[in-house]
């Protein structure tokens, strides 16, 4: 078989420069539609079993995140369901990869892909349990329905969503964690979670991003999260759809979960440069990220974004317009692409698993403070 690169598929993309020998591969990455952003990739090899490829993909200055490839390593699978690192180096706004396929066919991502196949399993599978509630919040620009769980029985409202930027694929898998372990009826914790609060959770905020292959964008170029101060129907329906849905429960506690190309930590970005900033958010904020960092050695509050200064808060961002609206506790989540710097893992670094027990750990954190938020 002669050598086939393909991305011809849900979450797909790349170009091809060149690929005329395993040892002399060249790619790129396809913007986003209708905007400048790139840096998801995610593409099949085939027809180099046992051959020691190098995989050049350039022009990587021009990225969203250039400070997101230096020590980043690619993911590969050769069943598209345990994904490893393979060896990877950046240097002059290429980054080459270096791998020996097993198999005819070999995947390659920027991080473990989860699939809108995948998504509708997770909502099915999750929807048919007792006690959980599946609903359409609207339809995406593209037509795809903005799916909504809801599981719990008590007052406080508690909204988790996910993949605003659909190329932050472990925000789904994230999700993925939170999801079975809401609706495991056999939790001790998971039942005093449900019984104290209601939780409305969106695994994806931007099903046709996630289908096209972006990295931060809807069908039309949209950046959904700069959107929350005035969505429309014609820009961002994804958004327009989840903020009402929020405003008829209201909101007393939400996580809007990401990944950062850069940082390769876990973190929680904060509300603080609101307008109608409250004493008692800031304090449910430090009470939040302390709780969590005592729970999981994989969450800390050293690295991070800079808090933004009084009053200078992006309001079209989700969690400041969910904190300045409601009076809530609404934080982002970031996960690393790279490695966990703290507790790094040579062989599949930050990963789906990592992802879904912080989940937990984030779950466990609020089950700890939801008196606090009545
Ligand atoms: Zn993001």
């Amino acid at each position: 078989m002669s050598l086939d690169i393909s991305a011809a598929f849900d979450g797909g993309n790349i170009e091809v420069v060149r690929a005329g020998a395993p040892d002399d591969i060249e790619l790129q990455i396809r913007k986003d539609a209708h905007s400048e952003f790139f840096q998801w990739f995610h593409f099949r090899l085939s027809g180099a079993r046992g051959q020691a490829c190098t995989l050049r993909i350039t022009g990587l200055a021009a990225s969203a995140y250039p400070g997101g490839w230096p020590g980043y390593q690619a993911v590969i699978s050769h069943d598209r369901e345990q994904w490893l690192r393979a060896p990877s180096r950046y240097e002059d706004g290429t980054l080459t990869i270096s791998v020996t396929p097993l198999h005819d066919h070999v995947w390659l991502a920027y991080f473990a892909p989860y699939s809108i196949e995948r998504h509708h399993d997770l909502v099915a599978r999750i929807g048919g349990r007792p006690g959980v509630r599946a609903r359409v919040l609207g339809h995406s620009l593209e037509g795809q329905p903005m799916d909504c769980l809801s599981i719990g029985e008590g007052p406080l409202q508690c909204w988790l969503y996910a993949r605003q930027h659909p190329g932050e694929t472990m925000a789904e898998w994230w999700m993925e964690g939170a999801l079975e372990w809401l609706s495991d009826r056999d939790d001790p914790l998971a039942q005093q979670l449900r019984a104290g609060a209601t939780f409305h959770c969106i695994p994806n905020m931007n099903p046709d991003g996630s289908r096209r292959g972006h990295l931060r964008t809807n069908a039309a170029g949209v950046n959904l999260n700069r959107e929350w101060a005035a969505p429309s129907a014609a820009r961002s329906p994804e958004v327009l759809a989840a903020l009402a849905a929020m405003a008829e429960t209201g909101v007393d506690f939400a996580i809007d979960v990401h990944g950062d190309e850069a940082i390769p930590q876990v973190f929680i970005a904060g509300f603080e440069g609101i307008p109608n900033i409250t004493e008692r958010q800031l304090a449910l904020l430090a009470r939040y990220k302390t709780v969590l960092a005592g729970i999981t050695p994989d969450f800390q509050t050293r690295i991070g974004y800079p808090a933004s200064a009084p009053g200078k808060a992006n309001l079209a961002m989700s969690t400041n317009q969910l904190a300045n609206r409601f009076g809530c506790l609404a934080m982002t989540l970031e996960m690393p692409f790279k490695d966990h710097d703290d507790n790094p893992d040579a062989v599949a670094g930050w990963s789906p698993a990592r992802s879904q027990a912080l989940a937990r750990a984030c779950l466990a954190a609020l089950a700890e403070i939801l008196p606090e938020l009545r």
